[in-house]
């Protein structure tokens, strides 16, 4: 089966490098690559993201959008979701922005609830949600716990998404992580709300041996509940959020949580829909 990884990271930040220790993934554009032909990924989608100084992420001095500055060069078959620092969304940071949207390897735009102190309805976003329905560009909001201890889980809850859903039906959305650890009231959110999808990234750090003990034991039981509840695999994606996991060892995990007869959707087929422009990056 191709898969669509719809999270990833490639941006010189300095606790995903770390992650290198617990996942064993080689942080690099060759890993990156290496790790895509083992698992028949077709394309990444990256997160961007940036920090001026090692661990100062999230960064309200970062430059707004803010990209995937891993290497001098992006690897092939990967699209990117440039990220917003509300603190350096003025009208400059809006056009480059609207430049950025323009591009062919540009699928989205990224949102850090949580790690920005502002919730997703929040006024100082609705520029970038008008660019989004202008260039029928999709949303990715971080939701759930945040991989630093500065940030602030009221932001992140996936409940605060229903508001921005129901006023923006011009848009649509992706909930990484399902909001974990609240993915009950993430699957209610994506359930009630057509404009809203989710992607099942970033639930563990570690190894195929982490994966593995986490699956046998009952750590993973509300996310069962939850998938279940949601009961909309059409709007759910495959994301691993790399490097903080090998991409093959988390498809094959998600693929154990998903329904067989839902594969083709969740770890291919929604993320063309959500992203239409990846569609020109892609050779099957
Ligand atoms: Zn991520």
């Amino acid at each position: 089966m191709t898969i669509i990884d719809a999270h990833v990271h490639f941006s010189n930040i300095q606790s995903f490098i770390d992650t290198e220790h617990q996942s064993r993934v080689d942080y690099s554009g060759k890993g990156l690559r290496k790790e895509m032909d083992e698992g028949g990924v077709a394309l990444c989608i990256g997160m961007g993201v940036t920090e001026t100084e090692p661990e100062e992420f999230p960064d309200p001095l970062a430059v707004s959008p803010m990209m995937l500055d891993l290497e001098p060069e992006i690897p092939a078959s990967l699209a990117v979701c440039p990220g917003i620092n509300p603190y350096s969304l003025d009208q400059e940071g809006l056009d480059r922005l609207e430049k950025e949207i323009q591009k062919p390897a540009v699928a989205g735009i990224k949102i850090y609830l949580g790690y920005y102190p502002f919730y997703a309805y929040d006024s100082v976003y609705q520029p970038v949600y008008d660019l989004a329905a202008a260039y029928q560009t999709p949303v990715v909001f971080h939701t759930g716990d945040t991989y630093s201890e500065r940030g602030l889980l009221k932001y992140a809850h996936p409940l605060t998404l229903d508001e921005v859903a129901v006023d923006r039906r011009d848009v649509n959305f992706m909930m990484a992580h399902l909001g974990d650890p609240w993915v009950l009231t993430g699957a209610e959110v994506v359930y009630k709300n057509p404009n809203m999808f989710a992607d099942l990234s970033g639930w563990v750090v570690g190894t195929k041996a982490d994966l593995d003990e986490k699956l046998a034991g009952d750590h993973f039981n509300h996310v069962r509940h939850a998938l279940s509840f949601c009961d909309h695999y059409e709007k759910l994606l495959f994301g691993s959020d790399w490097p903080l996991v090998p991409i093959k060892d988390y498809a094959e995990f998600i693929g154990n949580l998903i329904p067989s007869r839902h594969h083709e959707h969740v770890f291919y087929e929604n993320a063309l829909r959500l992203f239409p422009k990846i569609k020109n990056m892609i050779q099957r």
